[in-house]
C-alpha cells in the first residue's frame, strides 16, 4: 500500500493498515516514496518508529542516472544503515537494467549483500604518472561481469599507489611508463605502461577461476524491480 508522502503520507498510510486489521488482515508492506530524498528519509524514520510492518523503500522520479543515483544512494543509505527498510526500488530515467545495478551497488557497498568486483581507483595528482581516470574506466569495463569478489585497485604513482595495491586482490602502481603489478600484497610482475590492462584482466581472469572452483559465488540479486 502507498500512503501520501511526508507527515499525511505516514498517517494516511497507517490509517489505511487500520482499515486492513479491522478485518484481520496484516499481510502488509508500506511504501511512502517521495521524490525528495530528506522528506523520503523523515517519513519512512516516522513509520518504522510507529509501526512494525515491512518497509518498502523508494525514491520516485529521482530523475536522470545521475542525479537519481546519489538521491536514491543518499535516501536508502541513511535508512538501510539505521535498519529501516525491507526491499528497495531504484526509479531512474534510464533503462531498467541500469536501476538494478544502481540498487545491487548500493546493496554492496552496505555489505547487505556479498561485494563483487570493487574497484579501488587514486583521484590523480600532480604525482600521477600514467592517465588514471583512463586507466580506470579501461579496467572497470575489461572486468565487467565479474561475478566473484574481488578488490582490485588502480593507482597513478610509486609513491601512494603501492600501499593501497598491496592491500587489494589484485593492484598496479604506474609510473615512469611502467606498472607494478600486485596479487595479494605481492609485485608478481612490471609491465610495460601498454600491457598494464591486459595483465590485469589476465590476473583477475586466474584470481576469479581459483575462486570459482573454490565455490565462492555470490547469492541471487535481491532488488525489487517495479
Ligand atoms: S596514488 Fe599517487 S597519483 Fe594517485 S592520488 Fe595518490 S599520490 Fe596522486
Amino acid at each position: 500500500m502507498r500512503g501520501r508522502p511526508g507527515q499525511s503520507g505516514v498517517e494516511s498510510a497507517l490509517w489505511e493498515c487500520s482499515l486492513f486489521e479491522e478485518h484481520g488482515f496484516r499481510d502488509i508492506k508500506i511504501s511512502v516514496k517521495h521524490n525528495d530524498p530528506v522528506v523520503m528519509v523523515n517519513a519512512y524514520r516516522q513509520l518504522a518508529a510507529q509501526c512494525d510492518y515491512p518497509l518498502h523503500l523508494g525514491v520516485t522520479e529521482a530523475g536522470p542516472a545521475f542525479q537519481g543515483t546519489i538521491k536514491s544512494a543518499v535516501a536508502f543509505g541513511a535508512l538501510l544503515s539505521e535498519g529501516i527498510g525491507d526491499t528497495i526500488r531504484v526509479s531512474l530515467s534510464a533503462p531498467p537494467a541500469e536501476e538494478v545495478k544502481v540498487g545491487l551497488q548500493i546493496l554492496e557497498s552496505l555489505n547487505l549483500r556479498p561485494r563483487r568486483l570493487e574497484i579501488v581507483s587514486c583521484p590523480s595528482c600532480g604525482r600521477a604518472q600514467v592517465d588514471v581516470y583512463k586507466l580506470a574506466d579501461e579496467v572497470t569495463a575489461g572486468l565487467e561481469g565479474m561475478e566473484v569478489p574481488l578488490r582490485v585497485a588502480v593507482m597513478g604513482c610509486v609513491v601512494n599507489g603501492p600501499g593501497e595495491a598491496r592491500e587489494a586482490d589484485l593492484g598496479v602502481a604506474s609510473g615512469n611508463g611502467k606498472g607494478q603489478i600486485f596479487v595479494k600484497g605481492e609485485v608478481i610482475k612490471t609491465v610495460p605502461e601498454s600491457k598494464i590492462v591486459e595483465t590485469l584482466i589476465e590476473e583477475a581472469m586466474k584470481i576469479a577461476a581459483g575462486l570459482e572452483s573454490e565455490g565462492v559465488v555470490p547469492g541471487a540479486p535481491d532488488v525489487v524491480v517495479g
